[in-house]
């Protein structure tokens, strides 16, 4: 068959990975950054505090309000979002390296994020990460069966809104097997060509 050679630089598509809360996305991002040195994950901004284990500049720059703040302010984001009372962005001068220099660039982030990204950015893949069913979420999102009924009912709610953002995207992968999800999106962002397809 033909041979194909590597895409000149700056020929990489940004490709952005986002889905309903709950549907295990910083789970496939873990196993990228154990097993896939090839591809960059960018790190986000946050306002959040860091939970236990989580190590400033590797899992998120953690700032606070009035960093984040200047960073809009500056036009340093890429995409930012609100999520559960925090704020989250995306550093722009580091992606826009990385893709200048030909490296398959993966963003993990919420859906108005990646919204904002398809308006900035039209060539980026965005990948939604479905849950193998709408019951197996519906169990995540209820949890250890411990909240109020009324949080729970808006929890469901929020995530049968999620779902339906399905359509804005690109492709989807089903979040059946962390592995198999993971080898399915590197094969998506480091095929040559760029024309892997996925059903
Ligand atoms: P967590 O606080 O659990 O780490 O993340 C909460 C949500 O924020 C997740 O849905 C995650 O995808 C999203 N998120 C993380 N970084 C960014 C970012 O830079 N921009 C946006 N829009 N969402 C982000």
């Amino acid at each position: 068959g033909t041979k194909v050679d590597f895409l000149p630089s700056g020929d990489r598509r940004l490709t952005v990975l986002s889905g309903p809360s709950g549907v295990g996305k910083s789970t496939v991002v873990a196993e990228i950054r154990r097993a896939h040195p090839e591809v960059w994950l960018s790190v986000s901004v946050t306002t959040r505090r860091p939970r236990p284990g989580e190590v400033n500049g590797l899992h998120y720059f953690f700032v606070d309000g009035a960093e984040f703040d200047r960073l809009v302010e500056a036009g340093e984001l890429l995409e930012w979002a609100e999520f559960a009372g925090n704020r989250y962005g995306t550093p722009r001068a580091a992606v826009l390296d990385k893709l200048a220099a030909g490296v398959p660039t993966l963003l993990e982030i919420d859906l108005e994020g990646a919204r904002q990204v398809r308006r900035t950015m039209p060539d980026a893949l965005l990948v939604f990460l479905a849950p193998p069913s709408w019951e197996e979420l519906e169990k995540r999102l209820r949890g250890r069966g411990t909240e109020p009924e009324d949080v729970i009912a808006r929890r469901l709610e929020a995530g049968r809104i999620e779902m339906a953002a399905e359509q804005e995207f690109d492709l989807t992968l089903v979040n059946t097997d962390v592995k198999d999800v993971c080898h399915r999106l590197i094969a998506l962002m480091t095929d040559p060509l760029g024309v892997t397809t996925t059903t």
